[in-house]
């Protein structure tokens, strides 16, 4: 959005393809937890100044290598974000299993009793939007700390609502195995104990989804890769590397 938006003021014909029916990609579910309702102004910013400056939006379509270059594109800006990392955990695809993604867009409902797997922001903020719902969350994080990603000042506040739906954090305990109605914990000490749970919500990050960028490398004359699809972080970068990518066209 920031590309494009950059792109056209600088006087560029620009056609912007999402997959999405509507703008803001991951904002759209980064918004969903409580308090993160202000991450909806972003989108609704863009949508704005992308009609206004009269950038072609090609909502619900997506850009395969072969719809990219019946454009004849001279640069094409992939910011195609990530996707779910799941990790080899032996059950990982059994049915109890949902992303945090899933969780927080509705896709998927999950029981009372939840074990989210992954303690950062994501991982924090969708036990979070979970325990407000008055459901049993359990944290698991490998890590000896949690909310590590998260502004000190953030996280205060957010432990603070953690604590107060008595939200259980199990540090430096990894899942070894998930069964049909929980999964088998390990700690640091080698301690293997088994934790019953309706659903176990992955929330372990993203990775990198650039396909287009290998279906169209050598058949266009400028290709750039930004944001999460270049490597998974925060608005903050995605926004700068949009800015400056448009910026230097
Ligand atoms: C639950 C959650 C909460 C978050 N909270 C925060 C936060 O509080 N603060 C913060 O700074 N960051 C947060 N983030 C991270 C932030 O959302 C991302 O860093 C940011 O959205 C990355 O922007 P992007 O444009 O690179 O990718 P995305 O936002 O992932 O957008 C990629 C877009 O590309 C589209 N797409 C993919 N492939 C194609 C294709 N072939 N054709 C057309 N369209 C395609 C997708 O539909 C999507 O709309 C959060 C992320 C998640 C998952």
């Amino acid at each position: 959005m920031e590309a494009a938006r950059v792109a056209a003021l600088k006087g560029h014909q620009v056609i912007l393809f999402d997959a999405g029916r509507e703008l803001g990609g991951m904002l759209k579910w980064g918004s969903v937890p409580p308090h993160k309702e202000i991450l909806k102004t972003l989108p609704e910013y863009y949508s704005g100044e992308l009609k206004r400056l009269g950038v072609e939006l090609r909502m619900g379509m997506e850009a395969t290598g072969e719809l990219v270059l019946r454009e004849k594109p001279d640069t094409v800006i992939v910011a195609s974000g990530g996707v779910v990392l799941k990790p080899d955990i032996p059950g990982i695809d059994k049915g109890i299993v949902v992303s945090a993604l899933d969780v927080l867009s509705g896709k998927r409902k999950t029981g009372k009793d939840v074990i989210v797997a992954g303690g950062g922001a994501v991982g924090c903020e969708v036990a979070n939007h979970l325990a407000q719902q008055d459901k049993k969350v359990t944290i698991v994080e490998m890590l000896d700390s949690v909310g590590l990603d998260m502004d000190s000042w953030i996280w205060v506040c957010l432990s603070a609502e953690l604590a107060e739906k008595n939200v259980r954090i199990l540090k430096s305990t990894k899942i070894e195995e998930i069964a049909e109605d929980g999964v088998v914990l390990i700690d640091k000490s080698w301690n293997r104990t088994v934790l019953k749970a309706d659903h176990v919500v992955l929330a372990l990050g993203l990775k990198r989804f650039d396909g287009l960028t290998r279906e169209l490398e050598g058949k266009v004359r400028e290709i750039r890769v930004i944001g999460d699809a270049k490597m998974p972080r925060r608005i903050q970068e995605a926004i700068y590397e949009g800015f400056l990518t448009a910026y230097n066209l």
